[in-house]
């Protein structure tokens, strides 16, 4: 078991290196983020210990269960599932550096009311629902910039850049759609050079479909399945309680 999460970690970094490769990018510009959702706080351990160091959890609920467990080893948390507002105050106890999911502005406004109390700040990337379905969340494509700069003046929020969930298990050209359209909107917002909004980072690719992700430019990939095997729970759980 340990062997195996320790050595699909490696396979996991030979396949950005050698799509990075074919891209013509340089490896360093890509980071592996660990999608822990359901793995227990004993395996993700293994994989800090393998040298990993940027994990992520889906709900606050596991982010609590394992944070105990995980906080004596060097790592940052991100967080890249659907955030509830009712659960903002809880999510901003376990350290959270980045939140790869804000789709909306009041969730924006309530994040940055209870920072700015806090006298915190902590860094957001803006999810696109670029496969147009029902199913994720994500900001409609065509109001992501004006979402972006309705979040811009919030000052506790640093938006980094953005992120989405290709379509899932389609033909490598729609699924390539979806990183492209992602890439689009990016560099329509450099252009506009909003204040307070760095557009660095594209968060995109999973363990299916990372090569493609990269050779569009990704700078985070998020993977799960591919280092620690299938989970049981239907990804809908997670992504859309509403249409299970
Ligand atoms: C689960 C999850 C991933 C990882 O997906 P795998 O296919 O298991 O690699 C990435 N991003 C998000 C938002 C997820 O919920």
């Amino acid at each position: 078991m340990n062997a195996t999460i320790s050595d699909n970690i490696k396979m996991i970094q030979q396949r950005i290196e050698k799509a990075c490769q074919s891209s013509g990018r340089d490896p360093q510009e890509v980071t592996l983020l660990l999608a822990t959702k359901t793995v227990t706080a004993e395996r993700i351990k293994i994989a800090l210990q393998a040298g990993q160091t940027l994990i992520a959890e889906n709900k606050v609920q596991e982010l609590k269960e394992k944070y105990e467990d995980l906080k004596g080893i060097p790592h940052r948390n991100h967080f890249i599932g659907h955030l509830q507002t009712n659960k903002i105050k809880e999510i901003l106890k376990y350290n959270v550096s980045c939140v790869h999911s804000v789709d909306r502005f009041d969730l924006a406004q309530k994040l940055h009311q209870r920072l700015t109390a806090d006298n915190k700040t902590i860094d957001i990337l803006i999810q696109v629902n670029t496969s147009n379905e029902e199913s994720k969340y994500g900001a409609d494509p065509d109001q992501v910039i004006d979402l972006v700069r309705q979040i811009a003046p919030l000052n506790s929020l640093h938006i980094k850049g953005l992120m989405t969930i290709g379509l899932l298990s389609a033909e490598a050209e729609q699924v390539r759609r979806c990183f492209q359209l992602l890439k689009q909107i990016q560099q329509q917002i450099i252009m506009l050079d909003i204040p307070n909004v760095s557009m660095q980072e594209l968060s995109m690719g999973m363990s299916g479909d990372l090569e493609i992700a990269i050779a569009e430019g990704a700078t985070i990939v998020r993977v799960g399945t591919a280092i620690f095997g299938q989970r049981n729970t239907p990804d809908s759980y997670y992504w859309n309680e509403n249409l299970i």
